[in-house]
């Protein structure tokens, strides 16, 4: 057994050997004292992932230290599924995977077994390189915009992909990504909810304020003087009865959502309209905000698909310096500064 490796990536199958040679169950993790550095060092792992992105690394150089360590991440894994939020469930599962790519760039030894874990069908060559397989290289770095990672830019022999291994830990940390966020959130009984109730309420309350912070009204509300002239348009239409286009109404109400308006707070907007049609509206917001599938809204388009859908109306000076209407409101509104 490798401890430090266990220690390193917690989310291999050592990890859990690890802890049942140490005979740590989860119940103990959660109401035991002997847990309590494993407890706070998983609520760390949440707090660490929120404010920088990635999970912060601690000394790992006695067993009880790596034994901490592989139980802290089941326990930040169930502070994340209570809480139960979507963009939280995102971000976690970044930083964990940034964490293990930046670990894999100085511990090679490593790479296969995570790989294998995350079953990427790949293989050490003798020279550095590790080779593949094209679906697992498609599959992975499709979220990857530069050219170098397009498929006919790539050395690619009998169906493999050559692949230096910083390339390669960096497709493994979409591996892992993807992997954390499918498993999220995790059903976690009562109980034991109750009992990291103050753990889950201290995150709530970090990730109201971090959200706060990235909307461009700040959690402040919306301010009509803030909104770009397109949108003052199109929302005074609305408001007029005016029959908007699919475009516009799209465009509209994607904005108003990532302002950071409810369901309830949209409506209430166009429910000012003379024809107001509540249920074509309530259905028409809820998929355009993502209420009807309980995940997120569409993004609002930018300055250059609002022109070429003929709805940019009355752009002033300010828009010869954004492409798209949100950085309008944020410049207007103070928040230049993007966190
Ligand atoms: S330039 Fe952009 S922000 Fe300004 S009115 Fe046109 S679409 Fe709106």
């Amino acid at each position: 057994m490798d401890s430090l490796r266990a220690a390193r990536y917690p989310f291999l199958k050592e990890a859990a050997h690890f802890a049942e040679e140490n005979s740590a169950d989860i119940e103990s993790l959660i109401t035991s004292h002997t847990y309590a550095s494993a407890r706070k060092r998983g609520l760390e792992r949440v707090v660490s992932a929120i404010s920088q992105y990635k999970v912060s690394d601690v000394p790992l150089l006695q067993e009880y230290d790596r034994l901490m360590e592989v139980l802290s991440y089941p326990y930040a894994r169930m502070i994340v599924s209570c809480v139960n939020d979507r963009f939280l469930r995102k971000r976690y599962a970044l930083a964990e995977a940034s964490r293990m790519n930046d670990l894999l760039s100085n511990d090679r030894t490593s790479d296969m077994a995570v790989a294998e874990e995350l079953k990427v069908r790949s293989t050490a060559d003798t020279d550095g390189m590790v080779s593949m397989h094209f679906c697992d290289y498609l599959r992975f770095s499709h979220v990857m915009k530069a050219v170098e990672w397009k498929l006919i830019n790539t050395d690619l022999r009998s169906g493999f992909v050559r692949l230096s291994s910083d390339k390669f830990g960096r497709l493994l940390q979409n591996a892992l990504q993807e992997r954390i966020e499918s498993e999220l959130p995790l059903n976690v009984p009562n109980d034991f909810r109750k009992a990291i109730r103050n753990d889950i309420d201290h995150i709530s309350v970090i990730l109201t304020e971090t959200k706060n912070k990235l909307s461009p009204t700040g959690g402040e509300g919306m301010n009509y003087d803030y909104l770009p002239p397109c949108m003052r348009t199109i929302l005074a239409s609305a408001q007029n009865g005016v029959n908007l286009p699919h475009s516009a109404r799209f465009a509209l109400v994607s904005y108003l959502n990532a302002l950071g308006l409810s369901y309830e707070q949209i409506i209430a907007l166009f429910a000012q309209s003379p024809d107001f049609d509540e249920s074509k509206s309530s259905y028409q917001i809820k998929h355009i905000t993502g209420e009807d599938r309980g995940g997120e809204g569409y993004t609002p388009p930018e300055c250059a698909t609002m022109k070429t859908n003929g709805i940019c109306f009355d752009a002033d000076s300010l828009c010869g310096k954004i492409n798209h209407p949100l950085s309008y409101y944020r410049i207007k509104s103070g928040r230049t500064e993007r966190q």
